[in-house]
């Protein structure tokens, strides 16, 4: 019966940490692995290798999907209920079926537009891509995104890489009036 009792606690022992024991205890297990450095050292090289070979998806998501391009549905939707073609009205997009306005709907357009069909857009793209054709009024709009641009007049072409990416639309992407 004694002995009993003794192995009994031995093997309680062995399984139960006093709390103040803790902290001696991590730092033994700690110092007792060996390997922790060659494990650094080959996520680090692992971590170069990667950026090294890494490269970005240079085929479109349409081609990958095997989707025209005329099959997307372009214009501004609306936030509150799908409805696309937004009308652009008095600076803002107006919606004719839920009467609701959105002043940045042609930035998060502009957002599928970058992940859709690709980062570079001129006037003309945005006039088809937007239902709108005010050739100034496209052009009033694509400056306010301070995008970087190439080429001059109308061979102007605006770079929309990772527009996506951009956020609080309210404060970096004035809406213009
Ligand atoms: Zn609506």
């Amino acid at each position: 019966m004694k002995q009993h009792k003794f192995k009994h606690n031995h093997s309680i022992r062995s399984k139960i940490i006093h709390k103040q024991m803790l902290p001696n205890i991590i730092n033994k297990i700690a110092d007792s692995v060996q390997e922790q450095s060659y494990m650094d050292r080959d996520l680090k090289k692992l971590i170069r290798l990667l950026k090294k070979k890494h490269e970005s998806a240079n085929q479109s998501i349409l081609e990958r999907l095997n989707i025209s391009s005329s099959e997307i549905i372009t214009g501004v939707m609306c936030e509150k209920c799908s409805y696309s073609p937004l009308n652009r009205i008095h600076g803002t997009w107006f919606c004719s079926k839920c009467k609701n306005r959105d002043a940045e709907g042609h930035i998060k357009a502009l957002r599928d537009y970058e992940l859709i069909i690709g980062p570079r857009i001129t006037n003309r793209e945005l006039r088809s891509f937007l239902h709108f054709n005010s050739r100034h009024a496209a052009s009033r709009l694509l400056k306010s995104l301070n995008l970087p641009t190439t080429g001059t007049k109308k061979g102007t072409t605006y770079d929309l890489t990772n527009f996506h990416k951009t956020s609080q639309l309210q404060n970096k992407r004035p809406a213009i009036k």
